[in-house]
């Protein structure tokens, strides 16, 4: 059984990792979130009504404890919102109980606290610093809560740089904070965020926001699709499923030019990455853009193509579990003739993972790292 019983120094919680699935091993909090928690106590006491915004929370487990403080929450994962509005109510914590936010929106004025989890990619972290420039004030306590091994010397450096000096706190349970105090001389620079690259081999222009998987240059899985995706008329509503900057969707549209596209990641900075590039390719074609938890939205029997390049992490976890239930989903909304290309490298076994949803499952191309895989309803 999961444990979902966590308690901290704010009171005793029922925590959940959302969607809730079978078998579901991991708990919804880490040793970094509890010692966050813990060493904050004595602090929020200090503070006359404090004002605090929380950045990453992965399941919610930060706003759900300091709900009594109104926390603002900004997160890049439609999952990790998700979360954190399901553990709210599953508490029964008033629904304002944590002012939910996206990575591409900020809230008004200046905060006492700001507690980060680390994010996977410094790039991120260096956005999401440049981005709350305006919310610190020389007082504010800048905390950076994280597992020992997500925290590697580039975070030190980055908040040093773009907040101010740092300490650390010992480690506790493999888990560490980095408290930062906020240097009125700091440089800071301009957000480097969007990052641009040019497709080889063709003329389009591809943005990337921060947080973007492969945001630097074009990731070699994906250039293999690229090479493989297929060309026909048959092919009318199309979805670019865990899209990142849309890349997959956009080469699949030049090629066929009457075809619908529709671009779903769960990260808000992959969705509007793949918007902006997919609008200056193709000004007057029409798309769909959205944030969500793979295909839950769509309608069965309402799509003729699947492209996907699964994801094989969740925050900080590593694992097939999505690509199950996108591949899942797939089978649901795709119509009768329809199918799910999908590419992986060749140890993650996707072929029979396929077979257990769909009753054909062809190889379209392989090299030595990957596969390409067309299941067929
Ligand atoms: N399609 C892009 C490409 O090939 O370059 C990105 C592929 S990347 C391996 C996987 C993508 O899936 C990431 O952009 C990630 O944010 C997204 N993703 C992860 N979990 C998801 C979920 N539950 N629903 C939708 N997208 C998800």
């Amino acid at each position: 059984m999961t444990e979902t019983n966590m308690q901290v120094a704010q009171g005793q919680f029922n925590m959940q990792r959302f969607p809730i699935e079978k078998n579901q091993k991991l708990r919804a909090w880490d040793a970094a979130d509890e010692y966050l928690l813990n060493d904050l106590a004595a602090k929020l006491k200090r503070v006359e009504n404090p004002r605090i915004l929380i950045i990453n929370d992965n399941f919610g487990t930060l706003a759900v404890a300091l709900h009594a403080f109104s926390p603002y929450c900004i997160s890049d994962s439609f999952i990790s919102l998700t979360s954190t509005a399901e553990n709210l109510a599953q508490n029964k914590l008033p629904e304002n109980g944590a002012q939910l936010l996206t990575s591409l929106q900020q809230p008004d004025g200046e905060f006492d606290f700001i507690l980060i989890k680390a994010p996977k990619t410094v790039a991120y972290l260096e956005d999401t610093l440049i981005r709350l420039q305006a919310r610190l004030k020389p007082d504010t306590q800048l905390i950076v809560a994280g597992m020992v091994k997500n925290l590697p010397a580039s975070v030190w450096r980055t908040v040093e740089l773009l907040v101010g000096p740092t300490a650390p706190s010992r480690a506790v349970k493999k888990a560490r904070l980095i408290y930062a105090q906020p240097d009125s001389q700091r440089n800071i620079l301009a957000n480097p965020y969007p990052v641009t690259y040019q497709l080889e081999n063709t003329d389009y222009q591809i943005s990337n926001h921060a947080n973007v998987f492969s945001h630097k240059s074009l990731d070699i899985g994906t250039r293999f699709f690229l090479q493989h995706l297929p060309q026909d008329n048959k092919y009318r509503q199309v979805v670019d499923l865990g899209c990142g900057n849309g890349v997959v969707g956009l080469i699949f549209a030049a090629n066929n030019s009457g075809a619908q596209l529709h671009f779903i990641d769960e990260s808000y900075m992959a969705v509007a990455s793949a918007q902006l590039n997919f609008e200056r390719a193709f000004p007057a074609r029409k798309a769909s853009y959205t944030a969500s938890d793979a295909l839950r939205d769509l309608s069965p029997d309402s799509v003729d193509l699947v492209l996907c390049n699964p994801p094989f992490h969740q925050q900080t976890s590593i694992g097939c579990h999505i690509a199950m239930r996108m591949f899942q989903q797939a089978k649901n909304v795709l119509r009768s003739e329809g199918e799910l290309w999908v590419i992986g490298n060749r140890h993650l076994g996707y072929q029979t993972s396929l077979k257990k949803y769909f009753p054909t499952v062809e190889l379209v191309a392989s090299n030595v790292k990957f596969i390409i895989l067309k299941a067929s309803c």
